[in-house]
């Protein structure tokens, strides 16, 4: 087996895709060196060595030693120089090198190969003792501390007290007769903590570090790292070593980080900093200014000219913006690693569009580089960035599930009256609940983001604020939530109503005090993309909303309709005319509190006005585009007060005693409300909701075309579960509906179809079809009830079903990306036997997985119309739909 790749003087064993193996840097060198780029000789140690050495207790396997001497050999030639030489010796660095960036997780050791003679033969051939007894201290402490594990602050002790005993401050003030002193504590140090000497056998030297940055692999800010990430699969480490060069040797050399292009902004400008008279550590540590690349270009003309070429050859190369480290020794460029280079989400719009236009790439690769994190990052508020890390670390109050990206700040308020009411004061407020309920729409709505302490990303909560593309995290289990006391605890911390908190929805964590938020705006590149991506996609995007204002958000997305109108959203508020909304409110509540039928349609023709009206918004925002309007589905007890102040009030509004409140509301309890009275359910046992709903939509489209508006209404039952129930439902249904369209004389088309929510439903849809124009899988529920998984609360212990270092039963959380083996099999089976009796049934997917990037390619495969995203998800599905068109073809090509 082959575990060691060679590279130098114009030829390399490894090639540039051999990223798993070699690691992104080992594969970039050999790239390099092959194209002809000045890089400085040497090996690398395969991921498929460091899994071995991983896997058998650090041992390495058998052929390696004779692998390593063999081209540790070719190096020397190579150079004319070797390791330990007493005269002028070869040096290397060690350098980890994984498949996947992970910007310094692991180990690194520079100037191997010096011991007490050949840093003599190194001082005479550089004709600088200082610099050679300096290489030799940096190696001896890095040796130390990464390979032997000794503490680093003992070894910086040292290094403080010979400066003080010398009087210097700066450590290039230290002369070379101080780093000598310094090499002698050290070793002391060493041989008093090992028992041993310091080793001056320069093959020792590697075999000790080539094993530490093995083992650098799982060491835990590594491993925490990937976990973060979510980096799996990969084998490990490579480890590259590389003859050293020195951009610390005098006013000719010098060290740099460059990008191709400007990584903030997609720029076509060579973009990068260099350090004079230094080495690659002294860049990462920032203890000196970097000056701008303009200056290399001053002091070492030709330098930049040839690192100019450099850079369009690599960029040309690899058809995509590079980053770059260089180091400059004595007036000679040596190219030390390439890779993608990471960017802001306007710089990947940019680049592509531009790359597009440049002839570098086409059309579908320019589509493939932009990842739905991308354009949540294009739209969504984020914390300054600049914010020091320490800083954020000190004001983490605690941390819950993201549920919708960007961040917010306000003070906090810890029920949805305050929050109305501080906002109509003008303050920026964040609402914090144990859970949140319809009744709190309004204060959620006021709201600059969202906190709770219980839920999962489908939770009431999560899906109201994903629809307006607001901040919210939930689950924060380890909250207490006082809303009596108006405040909330967390380990002694308190945060009361009023104080400033900070909310990222980004990665889930809440903060205390105020902290700057930036609004990135969408660059002109990401109209152009996004054209592109609507001429490749087939899927139609349409949006999940419930009023005017953000069916005209979700337009101006690219919606081409709604997909679900969730009508019981409008029960609570009045988001045209904010103080009608207790009327909205009462009147729903008295319907629920009715005893009768009478009484309930008296209560239902107060609502009828409303909710025309909210029809008629839609419809004209909407004007040409069908839009799917859903019956009420919420379990009732949800619409009415459960504590006795409210009840009393509410009692005395509507003139019935405050017992007969608490006795409904009594009634209306369920031990599982999910699986109980909801949905369709509500309209077969009380036929007048769906009277007065379907009228308001009919009368309200009726309005509309008569003044101009097209439109196509479609009328959605939920949670149906068999041919029988959508039966009766859809009679009823056409029933009213036709009475008012002959009665106003006009011809209006209109569709009756259902949601499939339910495995029986998904399951029986052949015998559905019969009845239903249209199905539409809600997924939230489909995926609840497949799964028997709680929408609401599983959020407690999917993280650890999710967690790949713990059970990891699950790749993704199946309430966000569709479970595609178990929740898929019913949705392909329901297409199937849905289009065998209907061939032309239109089918759409109205779950969050809807605006989730993996969902919508599956829903592309499995032959649906249309998904529908939140409004701020519609650009995420056009993209995901357009994508799943180009893998679709990729995957044809290869199997042909
Ligand atoms: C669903 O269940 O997927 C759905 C869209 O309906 P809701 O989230 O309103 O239950
Ligand atoms: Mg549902």
């Amino acid at each position: 087996m082959k575990y060691v790749y060679f590279f130098g003087a114009g030829k390399a064993d490894g090639l540039g895709d051999m990223k798993n193996l070699l690691g992104g840097k080992g594969a970039g060198l050999a790239e390099m060196t092959r194209i002809g780029l000045p890089v400085p000789a040497g090996f690398t140690i395969t991921t498929e060595a460091c899994d071995y050495f991983l896997k058998h207790d650090g041992k390495h396997p058998k052929e390696l030693k004779a692998q390593v001497k063999k081209e540790l050999t070719r190096l020397e030639k190579l150079t004319g120089k070797k390791l330990g030489d007493a005269k002028d010796p070869l040096l290397v660095s060690v350098r980890s090198g994984s498949a996947r960036s992970m910007p310094g997780m692991m180990e690194t050791i520079l100037n191997l190969g010096l011991n007490n003679k050949s840093v003599e033969g190194l001082a005479r051939a550089t004709k600088n003792e200082r610099f050679a007894y300096d290489s030799y201290r940096r190696f001896v402490q890095m040796y130390s501390s990464v390979v032997i594990g000794l503490p680093k602050e003992d070894l910086e002790e040292r290094l403080r007290a010979m400066k003080n005993s010398l009087g210097v401050k700066d450590d290039t003030q230290v002369t070379a007769q101080g780093w000598r002193q310094l090499v002698g504590e050290y070793k002391a140090y060493f041989k008093q903590k090992t028992g041993k000497d310091f080793p001056e056998d320069p093959e020792e030297q590697l075999w000790g570090a080539i094993g530490a940055v093995f083992n650098s692999w799982m060491g835990e800010k590594a491993v925490t790292y990937r976990r973060v990430e979510k980096i799996t699969g990969l084998l490990g480490t490579a480890v590259n070593v590389v003859q050293m060069v020195f951009g610390n040797t005098g006013e000719e050399s010098g060290t740099g980080v460059c990008f191709t292009r400007d990584p903030s902004t997609g720029e076509k400008v060579f973009f990068g900093d260099f350090l004079l008279n230094a080495q690659g550590e002294d860049v990462v540590a920032g203890i000196r200014t970097p000056v701008h690349l303009k200056e290399l270009a001053k002091s070492m003309p030709k330098v930049y000219k040839q690192l100019e070429a450099v850079r369009q050859k690599l960029e040309k190369h690899y058809r995509d913006m590079q980053d770059m480290e260089f180091t400059v020794e004595s007036g000679k460029l040596y190219m030390l690693q390439t890779r993608t280079g990471k960017r802001t989400a306007a710089a990947a719009f940019r680049m592509a569009v531009d790359m597009t236009n440049e002839k570098l790439i086409k059309v579908e690769e320019a589509l493939q580089r932009i990842s739905s994190d991308d354009i949540e990052r294009l739209f969504y508020p984020v914390l300054d960035p600049k914010l020091a890390r320490n800083e954020l670390i000190s004001r983490k109050f605690a941390e819950g599930i993201n549920a919708v990206p960007g961040a917010a700040v306000g003070k906090a308020v810890f029920t949805a009256e305050e929050a109305e009411k501080w906002a109509a004061k003008g303050e920026k407020v964040v609402l914090v609940r144990r859970e949140t309920s319809p009744e709190d729409v309004g204060g959620m709505y006021v709201a600059q983001g969202i906190l709770t302490a219980t839920g999962g990303k489908t939770s009431h909560a999560a899906v109201v604020a994903r629809g307006w593309g607001k901040c919210c995290i939930v689950g924060a289990e380890k909250i207490d939530i006082d809303a009596a006391a108006k405040k909330m605890t967390i380990g002694g911390k308190v945060v009361k109503e009023g104080d400033w908190i900070t909310l990222d929805g980004g990665d889930g964590s809440v903060y205390t005090g105020q902290i700057e938020l930036q609004r990135p705006e969408p660059p002109p590149a990401y109209e152009t993309l996004m054209k592109w991506a609507d001429k490749v996609r087939k899927l139609g995007v349409r949006t999940n909303a419930d009023t005017p204002q953000d069916s005209r958000v979700a337009r101006a997305m690219g919606a081409e309709g709604i997909g679900l109108c969730r009508t019981e959203h409008m029960f609570f508020k009045d988001f045209e005319h904010p103080e009608k909304s207790i009327e909205r409110q009462e009147a729903i509540q008295e319907m629920i509190l009715a005893d009768t039928s009478e009484a309930r349609r008296a209560a239902l023709a107060k609502l009828l006005p409303f909710q025309r009206r909210d029809f008629i918004g839609i419809f004209e925002a909407m004007n040409g585009l069908p839009v799917t309007i859903r019956l009420i589905d919420p379990p009732l007890h949800e619409f009415v007060p459960h504590d006795h102040a409210k009840q009393v009030e509410l009692a005395k509004k509507i003139g019935i005693s405050p017992e007969a409140v608490a006795r409904r509301v009594e009634q209306l309890h369920e031990a599982n409300p999910m699986l109980g009275h909801r949905g369709c359910r509500l309209c077969i046992t009380y036929p007048e909701i769906l009277e007065m709903q379907v009228r308001a939509i009919i009368e309200a489209a009726i309005d509309c075309q008569k003044r101009g508006v097209k439109v196509l209404p479609e009328i959605m039952h939920p949670l149906v579960l068999d041919k029988k129930e959508l039966k009766i439902l859809e009679i009823a249904t056409r029933r009213v509906a036709d009475e008012i369209i002959s009665q106003a004389k006009v011809k209006l088309e209109y569709l009756v179809g259902t949601m499939i929510e339910l495995p029986r439903a998904a399951l029986l849809a052949g015998q559905i079809a019969e009845v239903a124009e249209f199905f539409s899988f809600g997924t939230n529920d489909l995926t609840q009830t497949t799964m028997g998984l709680s929408r609401d609360d599983a959020g407690r212990f999917l993280p650890e079903y999710v967690d790949q270092s713990k059970a990891a039963i699950f790749k993704d959380d199946p309430f966000q990306t569709l479970d595609v083996e178990g929740v898929g099999m019913l949705i392909n089976w329901a297409i199937k036997n849905g289009r065998a009796t209907r061939p032309k049934l239109k089918i759409g997917i109205c779950g969050e997985h809807g605006g989730d990037a993996e969902s919508v390619k599956f829903c592309h495969t499995a032959g649906m119309n249309y998904v529908s995203a939140s409004p701020f998800r519609v650009p995420i599905a056009r993209l995901a739909a357009a994508q799943a068109v180009i893998e679709e073809k990729q995957r044809g090509k290869k199997k042909k």
